[in-house]
């Protein structure tokens, strides 16, 4: 099969930074780490296993940073992680190979993936957190003959969804429900993480909350919020103007373009606060907030968010940004509860513990959300590229089906990878390559 695998090797390391210095297509460039490669089909692990086609796949924040070698060497999850790895593990796919005890699924059956690789999918008695339904809390990322990994994606020896097969365990898969498409069910894995990470500080009605950050996660926080807590105020914010569409599409009330000073200060005017300024510092408010979702979770977005938020206020950590220096005085001063929130699990929704997967297909099956409307690139199936015959080069390069190419959306973030073969379907000219990809990277309109 074809697969978008990621491999730590330094020498790889070191050209795509110095590429990438030059063009954000030098972090995908056949030197580099991340490459497009045949690879064995994956089997069934176990009799409890399955094989998948998948049929979308979504682009994570997660995935972003790490094509972008976006991350430091002192970060502890590097121990829950094993290399090569196939990326991708937000993933709408079909069953077509069951193992003898499979129970839960049947060939043909359409699936929402939930990646995680904790005790079950391991085949270990389940630890304390899996046991109560905290799957991506498991004390056993590391143990049993799956190579240590906390989900498909980033385990060397289950396969990501970047590729055209990949297999899972059977407690991984979520049959999608009549009416529910594939893009709804791949949006299942941020969707979870958005609704694990209200729930840890759900919103009371009149209350005000705010939304840091409207990339994929900010946006389906907005929607989950919208729709399941109509009794609040959600407040959007991030950098740019041109995604203020898209947060009030998803259900925002208002949104605030800006970062620092300039934001606290239209923060506290939309919410009648009373701004304290500092010389030399950024300034603080009175009022604010009661609530703050921080799906981009830098340095720079939690000084603002413990500064926007109410005395005896919460601050959800949902982003994994790189971990920086940032002044957190206002969090002892005033009280703050600074919450850790990672992934999804079983838990109680409207009464009934489920699992967040569960929960979410049948929320869009009833109709309740669909944030398909964020999406704003739609790629071509990696199967489509990998087929495609190509006239082999004179020269030693490699096969231009085998270049892939980083598409980037207006804020330099990686919003896809595209075959340059498929580009040279349009157009044989290189120059027109160029315009080709800055088409299809405007974000469309919602
Ligand atoms: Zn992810
Ligand atoms: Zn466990």
């Amino acid at each position: 099969m074809k697969a978008v695998s990621f491999e730590l090797s330094l020498p790889r390391l070191a050209a795509a930074r110095i590429a990438g210095f030059f063009s954000p297509a030098g972090f995908v460039a056949p030197f580099g780490p991340t490459r497009l490669l045949d690879l064995p089909d994956p089997r069934p692990r176990r009799d409890d296993w399955v094989v998948v086609r998948p049929a979308v796949t979504g682009v994570c924040g997660s995935d972003i940073k790490e094509i972008f070698l976006d991350a430091d060497l002192d970060n502890p999850l590097r121990a829950l992680i094993s290399f090569p790895h196939v990326l991708g593990h937000e993933v709408a796919a079909t069953v077509i190979e069951a193992g003898p005890a499979v129970r839960r699924v049947r060939v043909g059956d359409r699936v929402a993936v939930s990646p995680w690789l904790p005790c079950e999918v391991r085949g270990l008695p389940l630890c304390r957190y899996c046991e109560q339904g905290d799957f991506s809390l498991c004390d056993n990322f590391t143990v049993g003959d799956i190579a240590p990994g906390m989900h498909a994606g980033n385990c060397r020896d289950v396969p990501g969804a970047y590729a055209e097969l990949m297999a899972a365990h059977e407690s991984m898969c979520f049959p999608i429900p009549d009416g529910v498409s594939d893009e709804q069910a791949a949006l299942a894995d941020p969707f979870s993480v958005a609704l694990h990470a209200i729930r840890k500080a759900p919103p009371r009605p009149g209350e005000t909350v705010l939304v840091y950050g409207c990339g994929p996660l900010g946006l389906v926080t907005i929607h989950a919020l919208a729709r399941l807590y109509p009794g609040a105020r959600i407040l959007a914010v991030d950098l740019h103007e041109y995604l203020r569409p898209f947060a009030l599409a998803m259900g925002a009330h208002d949104y605030l373009a800006g970062k620092g000073a300039e934001l606290i200060e239209r923060v506290a005017e939309a919410t009648s606060a009373r701004v304290r300024k500092v010389r030399l510092a950024l300034p603080w408010v009175t009022g604010g907030v009661d609530r703050v979702y921080d799906t981009v979770g830098i340095a720079a977005t939690l000084e603002t968010a413990v500064r926007l938020v109410k005395p005896l206020g919460t601050v959800l950590l949902v982003g994994v940004g790189t971990p920086r220096r940032y002044e957190w005085t206002p969090i002892f001063f005033r009280e703050v509860s600074v919450i850790g929130s990672n992934a999804y699990g079983a838990e109680p929704f409207e009464g009934e513990r489920q699992h967040g997967f569960t929960y979410y297909l049948s929320l869009c099956a009833a109709g309740r959300v669909d944030p398909t409307p964020m999406i704003t690139l739609r790629l071509p199936p990696l199967r489509a590229s990998a087929t495609r015959v190509v006239a082999p080069e004179p020269s030693s390069r490699p096969a231009p089906a085998d270049r892939r190419m980083a598409v980037i959306d207006r804020n330099k973030r990686l919003v896809g990878l595209v075959a340059l073969s498929d580009l040279a379907t349009r157009t044989r000219r290189r120059e027109q390559v160029g315009e080709i990809v800055e088409g299809i990277s405007q974000p469309s309109q919602p």
